[in-house]
């Protein structure tokens, strides 16, 4: 696939050095001065590794930590570009290493990788700041769309955009595809990534339906492990968010059979 320019800033800065060797010599794992360095704290050797050989594929540099207080001690001398961790670790589990991680710095993304679905509602529930999650066992295609993503972000606050990346609003409702940021009424809504992709591409069409199997086009580049019911569970949280700011708030509307729509234009 192809990539256009606004897709090469998703890139993680990695080297181009092996296309240009024409096939002669083949360059595997250099890693270029900007490479984005990635945590990873998983301390399942399998899954930990799995992540490096993806990361390093997209020309990122992955640092591993087999458990949350190496990982720590590290993040007080440097910060990483993102963090990819599990929950449950030794020596200091993921959500103590996110918070204190959070405290550091407000902007680096994390990524939380849960064995169990319903620990989503449980590590959401705690609001320690982390920006999205994946059900183990993930696909390493969806966890790298994530990074991507979140990298993307960060390279992208306040520069240029796509004409397909402009804030819109419909009626109340504001979505910044490039800050992955919703508002509602002025006030913010904090959404993880996967949340933001739905409301955003419930938004794009307000007033049609779409199916889940289009809702999870929309979130997950890679469909292997993703029921209806993570739909259901992600627009029951979406629903929970807007209502917390406005109590008011029904303009995701489930439509019996069908999916849902944003009923949401304000004519
Ligand atoms: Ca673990």
């Amino acid at each position: 696939m192809r990539r256009n320019d606004g897709d090469a800033a998703a890139d993680c800065g990695g080297t181009k050095a092996a296309a240009s060797t024409a096939g002669r010599v083949r360059v595997i794992g250099v890693i270029s001065a900007g490479a984005r360095r990635i945590a990873v704290v998983e301390d399942e050797e399998t899954i930990r590794e799995g992540i490096c050989v993806a990361l390093r594929r997209d020309q990122c540099e992955p640092v591993a930590f087999g458990d949350g207080h190496a990982a720590w001690e590290a993040f007080q001398i440097a910060l990483p570009d993102l963090a990819i961790l599990d929950i449950g670790l030794p020596r200091m589990d993921g959500l103590e290493l996110c918070r204190r991680l959070r405290a550091r710095s407000e902007r680096v993304p994390i990524i939380f990788v849960t064995s169990r679905e319903e620990e989503f509602d449980r590590v959401l529930g705690l609001e320690i700041g982390a920006d999205d999650y994946l059900c183990k066992p993930f696909s390493m295609r969806e966890l790298m769309a994530r990074v991507k993503v979140l990298l993307r972000r960060a390279a992208h606050s306040g520069g240029s955009r796509q004409p397909s990346e402009e804030a819109f609003s419909i009626g109340d409702l504001l979505v910044d595809p490039v800050r992955l940021t919703v508002s509602w009424k002025g006030a913010p809504i904090g959404l993880t990534v996967t949340e933001f992709l739905l409301v955003q591409a419930l938004a794009r069409r307000p007033g049609a339906v779409l199916s889940r199997d289009q809702l999870m086009d929309s979130a997950y580049p890679d469909r292997t492990t993703v029921s209806d019911r993570t739909i259901d569970s992600h627009v029951k949280r979406i629903r929970r968010k807007f209502l917390s700011v406005d109590p008011a708030f029904s303009r995701i509307d489930a439509v019996y059979g069908a999916g849902y729509r944003y009923g949401g234009a304000d004519t």
